[in-house]
């Protein structure tokens, strides 16, 4: 009887390890990449490309970086922000119309500035970041470097291009150049201007420091919504700084070529989740 009871156990037990290996297994497999040319090689002389949106995670934390472009661990998915989307494709769509007739967009006029909507025969594909965008190749590091912008004016006093973004939001706080740039939350909007205006120098472009976020503030004072959101809208000017930019990309061309893994960002608050869950 004592036999046969531990028999039982035992393959109850063996089943059990079975299945947690399975787990685990499929598990592992969902975690990492499976497209090659998006795993950097060291070593490797084929240039490799890098999105504004890597580089920018490259600067937050080296380690979840290399972890993701030379381990191929995937980041969790996240879904899109579909009211922000709505509201710049909505943007593009008012610009493309002065772009066509060579008209400033009444915003230009409102802040007195000489400018037009730049017509570029590649302005569609500079705005797909995901399947082209603005890029370049770093001769140095061999990374080409790439992103998607929301749009470029023209400045037709100085004859030079300049970067707008798009940025939808809603805040019971009215929106103050100061107060916009100098947010924590709005560091990483600022490191994204510098990178663009980099790239499109790169690419042999005449471009002002001078960037411009557009931001549209969906106000909540009003008393029932009524199916619709009123915005107000505000230029906020931000003057770039890129000469960070190439010592940066070295620096990361570096972290690529490591063999081994970066520390974490202590200031981190998901690898304290992660690390702390871990434990449990
Ligand atoms: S600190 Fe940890 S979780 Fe946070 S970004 Fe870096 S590796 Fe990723």
């Amino acid at each position: 009887m004592v036999e046969k009871l531990t028999k039982k156990l035992e393959q109850k037990k063996l089943f059990h390890n079975k299945f947690k290996d399975w787990f685990m297994s499929n598990l592992i497999e969902k975690g990492f990449r499976k497209r090659k040319n998006s795993i950097y090689q060291r070593g490797s002389n084929e240039p490799f490309t890098i999105s504004r949106s890597k580089f920018s995670n490259f600067i937050d934390c080296p380690r979840c970086f290399y972890l993701d472009r030379v381990k191929g661990l995937k980041e969790p998915s996240m879904p899109g922000w579909a009211l922000n989307t709505a509201v710049d494709d909505l943007l593009k769509k008012e610009f493309d119309r002065h772009r066509q007739d060579k008209t400033p967009h009444p915003i230009m006029k409102e802040y007195n500035l000489n400018f037009i909507p730049y017509d570029h025969p590649d302005i569609d594909k500079w705005r797909q970041s995901l399947s082209s965008g603005i890029s370049y190749l770093d001769k140095e590091t061999n990374l080409i470097l790439k992103g998607g912008i929301d749009d470029v004016w023209f400045n037709l006093d100085t004859e030079e291009l300049v970067v707008a973004d798009y940025k939808a939001q809603s805040s019971s706080t009215p929106v103050e150049t100061k107060s916009y740039l100098e947010s924590k939350f709005h560091q990483g909007y600022k490191r994204q201007m510098d990178i663009y205006v980099h790239i499109l120098r790169q690419m042999g472009f005449k471009v002002a420091d001078l960037t411009y976020f557009m931001v549209c503030n969906g106000e909540k004072t009003y008393d029932s919504f009524d199916n619709k959101i009123n915005f107000i809208t505000k230029l906020v000017p931000y003057k770039t700084d890129t000469s960070w930019v190439a010592p940066k990309i070295k620096e990361m061309k570096e972290t690529l070529e490591r063999e081994s893994i970066p520390e974490h960002n202590e200031n981190c608050e998901a690898c304290v989740y992660l690390y702390c869950g871990s434990k449990i």
